[in-house]
């Protein structure tokens, strides 16, 4: 068992001023795997001073000197690679491999992104009689959640960090091993002291200490739409920026004329990655009323390759959930899904066959689901796909945007103009079509209830900006 029992805090590790600690569990094992400090708003304060103290200078050096450390952190991320995904399959159970390409490799993809970006980022601009700069906003308080924790963690510190802010960062309790070896790369790759800095405790406390500091410019903050409402009514009282990325509960659309082996094959893919855990995850599948038997053998088939099993095991392709709280809510909805008339295609809410420890949950697919249903509208975070289908192309538009969210989706057509036509139409801030790849240089970031602002790419830079507009003086031409 790890004990990590310090905060990084002004370029050093420090003794917690709160006692208490909290247990991180093996989601494959149900054992504890490590323990972490649970701080308090005095751990708070003096991170947020340590990032205040430090601001002034590190917003005024180069976008040059800045790159230099965002890619020696890249390369500490690479050099550490695989520790980092044993840390991330142990505490939040997707399959080793899995985790070390996405969990980990996208992190790395982050980091050289950015770097890159400031080679030739506008970061000034003359207009007419104005220049225009852009400018750091300050300190920055990340709060991220336990799914893809460390990606969520470097979409927010290296677009921060590139920009010139000094960050906080309170990583989700439920799998935060995979934050500590990230402050030790930091820390070794040369970040200056109070540039970036690590509490860790539960959200209610710190998270909350965070989002009403009067010294903190922004929160961005990665969860629940719950928590996120909390954190803006919060950051209101000082008028700070906030940055949400929610929930979701995204449809993928499968038109007439679409290749339907592949539409289900890649919705079931698209919805069970990280065993359901994933906001954009594909959880309501939209096909024509008249191909509803065929989709669902196809669905029922496809869900079946996923054998659960534990994350370092060979054959595993669906790892457990995160904590067995998740694991209740997911069967509790399962069963809500036939009650409330749902068919059930496949799966079901009692634990797979020979895995009598950790937080599984068979792979499964309700059939015939209501628009209106609780599993079609409400974010279920597990292996449940519903299956709805539609009368014509109007009623599968209107279905698809009925929901409080709007963070991704999909289209799947015989032509990718026809599957554009549609994905136009959809209220979602990513569309994939025809099952096309996550694209991280394009902006992510959700419409309605999903949240405000965007990660990733250029917008993801810009959310960590202010502009100044200095208005120059010039003299009329004799
Ligand atoms: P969560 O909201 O419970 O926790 C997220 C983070 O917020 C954690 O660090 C937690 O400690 C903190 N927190 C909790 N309550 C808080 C409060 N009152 N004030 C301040 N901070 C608080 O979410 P979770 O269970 O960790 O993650 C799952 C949720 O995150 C899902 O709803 C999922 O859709 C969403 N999510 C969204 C995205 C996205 O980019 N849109 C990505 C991943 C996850």
């Amino acid at each position: 068992m790890q004990v990590f029992d310090k905060l990084y805090i002004n370029g050093a590790w420090v003794a917690p001023h709160g006692k208490k600690t909290i247990d991180v569990t093996n989601a494959s094992t149900e054992e504890v795997m490590a323990t972490i400090p649970e701080g308090d708003e005095t751990d708070i304060d003096a991170a947020v001073k340590a990032a205040r103290d430090a601001f002034d200078s590190w917003s005024a050096t180069t976008p040059a000197a800045r790159a230099e450390i965002l890619s020696k952190i890249r390369d500490g991320l690479k050099a550490r690679g695989d520790e980092l995904a044993k840390a991330i399959a142990a505490e939040v159970g997707m399959p080793l491999k899995m985790a070390s390409r996405i969990q980990v490799g996208m992190p790395i993809v982050t980091f050289g992104n950015y770097t890159k970006m400031l080679a030739d980022y506008p970061f000034e601009e003359r207009l007419v009689n104005s220049l225009v700069v852009r400018e750091a906003v300050g300190v920055v308080a990340a709060i991220t959640p336990w799914n893809y924790p460390l990606h969520q963690i470097a979409c927010k510190v290296a677009p921060a960090l590139a920009a010139g802010c000094t960050i906080v960062l309170k990583p989700s309790e439920v799998a935060p091993v995979n934050a500590f070896l990230f402050a030790e790369i930091l820390h070794a790759a040369g970040v200056p002291k109070g540039v970036f800095n690590l509490v860790t405790g539960v959200g209610t406390v710190v998270g909350e200490a965070l989002a009403k500091h009067p010294e903190v410019d922004m929160v961005s903050f990665t969860g629940s739409t719950r928590a996120g409402k909390r954190v803006t009514e919060l950051a209101a009282q000082t008028v700070k920026r906030v940055a949400l990325e929610l929930g979701g509960k995204s449809a993928s659309v499968i038109l007439e004329d679409a290749d339907l082996a592949a539409a289900v094959k890649g919705t079931i893919g698209a919805c069970y990655l990280n065993s359901g855990q994933t906001c954009s995850a594909h959880t309501r599948m939209l096909v024509p009323e008249s191909r509803y038997d065929e989709a669902k053998q196809l669905a029922a088939a496809a869900a079946q390759s996923y054998t659960p099993g534990d994350a370092f095991s060979e054959t595993a392709r669906l790892g457990p959930l995160v904590s067995a709280t998740q694991r209740e809510r997911v069967r509790n909805y399962i069963n809500k899904g036939i009650e409330e008339g749902a068919e059930l295609v496949c799966g079901g809410a009692e634990a797979p066959d020979g895995l009598p420890k950790g937080y599984f949950v068979k792979p499964t697919v309700l059939g015939r689901v209501k628009p209106d249903s609780t599993v079609a509208q409400e974010e279920i975070f597990g292996p449940v796909l519903s299956i709805i289908t539609y009368k014509d192309e109007e009623e599968a538009v209107r279905i698809a945007n009925d929901s409080l969210y709007g963070l991704a989706g999909g289209v799947w057509a015989g032509s990718e103009e026809h599957a554009l036509k549609v994905a136009r139409r959809l209220r979602t801030g990513q569309v994939d079509i025809n099952g096309g790849a996550f694209n991280q240089l394009a902006p992510f970031g959700g419409y309605k209830q999903s949240g405000n602002g965007r990660e990733n790419g250029k917008p993801g830079l810009e959310e960590f900006l202010e502009y100044k507009a200095m208005q120059l003086k010039v003299e009329k031409q004799a």
